[in-house]
This record gives structure tokens, C-alpha cells and sequence, in this order.
């Protein structure tokens, strides 16, 4: 009888162990894709396209960057007025334009002997570099559903953490709470300790 408890009480806390493991230390291509930029996180820029002053995005990008810059002394995403192609972000702004219910998507592209050539993200995922992201986002649909000028922070913030190579946390394992790679909007304008804990986990600290 005793040892029976005794085993039970092990048990728990080997399952507790697993579970705080689980919850808190997840870093497989699940929440972190394998690929990154080709260029040192220090090395990259974001170049806003006119069309996000036009549409009163330009606090939400510019939060963005620097709040992810923040957050590893190996990053520092500067912005630019012409765009270099290579290790940049571009942004644009489009007015229900995107795919039925995207209110942002993230598209990935790598420069070859052949030119330019657009990744997947499962390919990213998987292990293939990039020189180039681009992020959209769909200024009429955000307005539609009436997205606050949170929530609208936190849509850009989540597809620049893409870029950087972080992907759902509401993926299995997930982790539980709000943060800015969940794929459920939430209205934070900064990326949570779970956010930097995996950002860091790639890029350093
Ligand atoms: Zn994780
Ligand atoms: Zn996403």
C-alpha cells in the first residue's frame, strides 16, 4: 500500500515535470521554423511601402520592428526608404485584397542563379533560407471586423515574428495564454516573455 502511494506521488510529479517541459520549452519547427533570414539579424531592414502611410499603418510596423528588435541584442531591423530587396521585410497595405479572412499573410523569397523565387512556409519550416519576406496586410478587412488600433498592432507585430522565423504557438504543443504568435488576435502591443523566449532561443540573446 505504501509503496503504491509512493508511486503515485512519483508519477504526478513525473508528469508535472513533462507537462512544465511542455508548456514552457517547446522550440521545434512546430513554434520555430528551422529557416531564417540568410542575413545576420543585425544586418536587416524593413522597408514600409508608401501604401502604409496611405492606410495609418505606419505606428503598427514601425512598433513592430522595434519591439522585436528589443528583444535580442542579435536583432536590430532598421528601417529604410528605398528597398534593398536583400535582408529586408517590405510591407504593404492592401484594401480587401487578401484570401477571405486573412487580415495579413507573410510570403517568403530567396534569390538564385535563377533570379528570384518564392518559398513556402512549410519549406522555411523545413530548413530553407531567405533573403527577402513580404508582408501584406488587408486594411479593409481589419476595418471590417473592427479591429482596435491594438489588435491592428498586434496583427503586424505576429507577421513580423514570422519573418524572424517563429510560427503559432497555438500549434501542439501549445502554450497557453495570449501572445503575439498566437493565431487568434489579441489586442498586445508587445511580444510576451514566451514570444522573446523563443525569438532568443533562434536568434540569441
Ligand atoms: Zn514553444
Ligand atoms: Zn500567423
Amino acid at each position: 500500500m505504501r509503496r503504491k502511494q509512493f508511486s503515485i506521488v512519483i508519477t504526478a510529479l513525473l508528469l508535472s515535470i513533462v507537462f512544465v517541459f511542455y508548456a514552457h520549452a517547446d522550440y521545434s519547427t512546430a513554434h520555430v521554423y528551422k529557416g531564417n533570414f540568410k542575413q545576420k539579424g543585425t544586418d536587416l531592414v524593413y522597408f514600409p511601402d508608401s501604401s502604409v502611410s496611405a492606410y495609418g499603418w505606419t505606428g503598427a510596423v514601425d512598433n513592430a520592428a522595434s519591439k522585436w528588435s528589443q528583444a535580442s541584442t542579435q536583432l536590430n531591423i532598421r528601417k529604410v526608404s528605398s528597398d534593398p530587396n536583400f535582408g529586408t521585410i517590405a510591407v504593404f497595405v492592401v484594401n480587401n485584397q487578401l484570401p477571405p479572412s486573412a487580415y495579413a499573410l507573410i510570403t517568403f523569397h530567396e534569390h538564385t542563379s535563377l533570379g528570384w523565387r518564392t518559398r513556402s512556409w512549410t519549406a522555411v519550416r523545413d530548413g530553407t533560407n531567405f533573403d527577402r519576406a513580404r508582408i501584406q496586410i488587408d486594411h479593409g478587412y481589419c476595418m471590417a471586423d473592427g479591429l482596435t488600433q491594438n489588435e491592428r498592432w498586434m496583427v503586424v507585430g505576429h507577421e513580423f515574428g514570422h519573418a524572424l522565423s517563429l510560427d503559432h504557438f497555438c500549434n501542439p504543443p501549445a502554450h497557453s495564454g495570449s501572445h503575439w504568435q498566437t493565431n487568434s488576435v489579441n489586442a498586445l502591443t508587445s511580444p510576451t516573455s514566451t514570444d522573446k523566449a523563443h525569438l532568443t532561443w533562434k536568434w540569441g540573446n
